[in-house]
């Protein structure tokens, strides 16, 4: 089904249809070639690293952070209860086991006392994941004193202690898909500062082929491979990095006028931000009672907003894995609701989002005051 109003939509330029047609003219159109080279090179600047990999998706770039850390069969992985589902599945597809750890209340990111009650001899490592735009507590979590891999799937742009994310996991991952706030369509990468590592990844990413003896295989790989002309469009999405993702905080920016989070007495919050983060807006996060109603009424206007995940252990496809208490998860859970937001989203439909939740809102308020009336 089709919405007025979309979840997500895109910001294309001249700059990306011209860096596409050149790469398409050139005939280097699969997995390797200048923009490629050129994407991650920009990508290491951008992000304070000194390796990137470019990915066919965000997800593979989870599976090759878990591969180049070694990570197989009988290893466990702590990752948040609280997340896109991919997560989970990256770490299922290497053959190692998700253990799911609550998140806090101050940031709905990995609550660094929950995976310390979770880690056992098996556990190699830990998916932080930056969710809705808000960094992790990394001071806390790098003192767990497993391996950290940071998705930042979700947060290009947003800073931890004033650094940017990214660069806080000894490998960080992004996604660059289309309801991402930087994209290529499909797309992702991971990014280290250890070389052995970076090589590891890249041998993996392409076959387990030598890197100057073609066809000579050092270890059974995977093609991960970004192609050139996804790449292109890449290039041309970082050379609009600031302005893609000021564009989008002014839209979140609209939307916090809008809903009047402070002043107003309502049931109607902003997703909370903690003391060490400056986050950068991916997708508009509210919480409000009433979560299923209000998204049920806002779809049947035309309008494509979604209740936020379902916790990940309480999903059909991870319920037999191990998780500690994820009472926090299950409350966020219950009350999140993410709003249609892309960079350059007009104000009128900014407008019209914010006027449909108060209506909702304020209907199943009364609805419910009605009943208690009968009671
Ligand atoms: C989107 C997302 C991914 C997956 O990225 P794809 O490019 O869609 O494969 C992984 N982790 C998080 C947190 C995400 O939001």
């Amino acid at each position: 089904m089709s919405y007025r109003i979309p979840l997500s939509s895109v910001s294309l330029s001249q700059l990306e249809a011209q860096h596409a047609q050149d790469a398409i003219s050139s005939g280097w159109i699969s997995g390797s070639g200048n923009y490629v080279t050129h994407f991650e090179e920009q990508l290491t600047h951008r992000l304070n690293r000194t390796h990137a990999i470019a990915t066919t998706n965000g997800t593979a770039a989870l599976e090759l952070a878990l591969l180049g850390l070694g990570i197989a069969t009988g290893d466990e992985v702590i990752i948040p209860a609280l997340t896109f589902a991919a997560v989970a599945s990256a770490v299922i597809a290497v053959g190692a086991t998700p253990v799911f750890a609550d998140v806090t209340e101050e940031s709905w990111t990995l609550d660094p006392d929950a995976v310390r009650s979770l880690i056992t001899p098996r556990s190699k490592a830990i998916i932080a994941v930056d969710l809705i735009g808000h960094p992790c507590n990394y001071d806390l979590l790098l003192q767990c004193g497993l391996p950290i891999i940071e998705d930042a799937a979700e947060a290009h742009g947003a800073l931890y202690r004033g650094q940017t994310v990214g660069q806080f996991g000894v490998i960080s991952v992004f996604s660059f898909h289309a309801n991402k706030a930087i994209t290529t369509g499909e797309g992702g990468c991971v990014a280290t500062d250890d070389q052995a590592l970076a090589e590891r990844m890249r041998l993996i990413a392409n076959h387990g082929m030598h890197a100057s003896q073609p066809y000579w295989h050092t270890m059974a790989g995977k093609n991960y491979r970004m192609t050139n002309v996804t790449a292109a469009i890449g290039c041309a999405q970082l050379q609009r990095w600031d302005e893609l993702i000021a564009a989008r905080n002014a839209v979140a920016a609209t939307y916090r006028t809008a809903f009047d989070f402070n002043a107003r007495n309502r049931q109607i919050q902003d997703r909370p931000t903690a003391s060490w983060a400056t986050p950068s807006c991916w997708l508009q996060c509210i919480t409000v009672e009433q979560a299923h109603g209000v998204v049920d009424q806002g779809r049947r206007n035309g309008i494509d907003m979604r209740t936020i995940w379902a916790p990940l252990h309480q999903q059909p496809a991870f319920r037999d894995y191990q998780h500690g208490p994820c009472l926090v998860s299950e409350r966020i859970s219950a009350k999140a609701i993410l709003l249609p937001t892309w960079s350059y989203m007009p104000a009128p439909l900014i407008h019209e989002v914010v006027a449909t939740v108060l209506q909702a809102t304020d209907l199943l308020a009364q609805e419910i005051s009605a009943r208690r009336h009968l009671l």
